[in-house]
C-alpha cells in the first residue's frame, strides 16, 4: 500500500474515536513520514509510537489525536508543547492554532524538527531547546498546553504559564506507567480529567525527572 492510502486508512481507524473533525484534517495533510527517520517510512501510519533517535519516540497517532482534541483549539491560541521530539505533534498543533511554541532538550532533535518544520512551510512555530525552567516562560500565556513526556505530577511552574480558562494535556504517574490528564485553569482553581492509561517517555529537568532517574 503506498503510504497516501496508509494515511487515509489511519485517519479513518482513527475517526471511530476522535470527533473533533479540525484534528482529523490536520492528521490527514501532514506527512508522518518525514518526522521519521527512513527505515521507518513503511510504518508511518502504522497506529504506533516509532524510536526517532536518542532513545526518544514519536507518540502513537491514537495518543497524538486524543491529547490534540484536548486542547480545544479553535486556531486563534497561542498553544505550548513540551518535548519537540520529531515535530510531528508541533506541526499538528500549527494547523490548528495561531501560534506554537515548542520546547526539546535534546539538541540535535531540536534542530531536526525544526528544519523539517520549515521544509514543510510552518512560519508559526518556534523551536527552543528547553532552559533553566520548565517550558518557556517567556512566551506565557499560553491558551494550551501539552506535555508529550511524562511528569511526577502537575508541574505547577507550568500551571503558571498557562492562562486563565487555559487547558493542560500531561501524562502523570510512574516512570513506567501513567494517567493522561487534562487540567483547565479556571478561577483559581485545576480542574481535572483522567483521559486513560498511557506511557511516554520521562520529563527531565527542573520540576520533573533527574537525569539518572531517566535510565532505561
Ligand atoms: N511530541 C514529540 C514526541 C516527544 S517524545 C513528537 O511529536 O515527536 C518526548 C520528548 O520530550 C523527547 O524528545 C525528550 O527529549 C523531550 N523532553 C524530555 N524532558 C523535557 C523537558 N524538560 N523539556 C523539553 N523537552 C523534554
Amino acid at each position: 500500500m503506498d503510504l497516501a492510502a496508509a494515511r487515509a486508512q489511519l485517519i479513518k481507524h482513527l475517526s471511530s474515536e476522535i470527533r473533533d473533525q479540525r484534528v482529523l484534517d490536520a492528521m490527514a495533510k501532514i506527512p508522518r513520514e518525514r518526522f521519521v527517520p527512513r527505515e521507518c517510512h513503511s510504518l508511518a501510519y502504522e497506529d504506533r509510537p516509532l524510536p526517532i533517535g536518542w532513545g526518544q519516540t514519536i507518540s502513537q497517532p491514537y495518543i497524538v489525536a486524543l491529547m490534540t482534541e484536548a486542547l480545544e483549539l479553535g486556531g486563534g491560541e497561542r498553544v505550548l508543547e513540551l518535548g519537540t521530539g520529531s515535530g510531528y505533534q508541533a506541526a499538528i498543533l500549527a494547523e490548528l492554532a495561531a501560534y506554537v511554541v515548542t520546547v526539546e532538550r535534546i539538541s540535535p532533535l531540536a534542530d531536526n524538527a525544526r528544519r523539517v518544520l520549515e521544509e514543510l512551510g510552518y512560519r508559526n512555530v518556534e523551536v527552543h531547546l528547553a532552559g533553566a525552567h520548565l517550558g518557556w516562560p517567556p512566551g506565557a500565556p499560553y491558551d494550551a498546553i501539552m506535555v508529550t513526556a511524562a511528569a511526577r505530577r502537575v508541574p505547577s511552574e507550568l500551571m503558571e504559564q498557562l492562562a486563565e480558562g487555559g487547558r493542560l494535556v500531561i501524562p502523570v504517574g510512574s516512570r513506567w506507567e501513567q494517567e493522561l490528564l487534562k487540567v483547565v485553569k479556571r478561577q483559581g482553581k485545576e480542574l481535572q480529567a483522567n483521559l486513560g492509561a498511557c506511557r511516554f517517555v520521562p520529563l527531565i529537568g527542573p520540576g520533573a525527572w533527574g537525569e539518572e532517574e531517566s535510565e532505561f
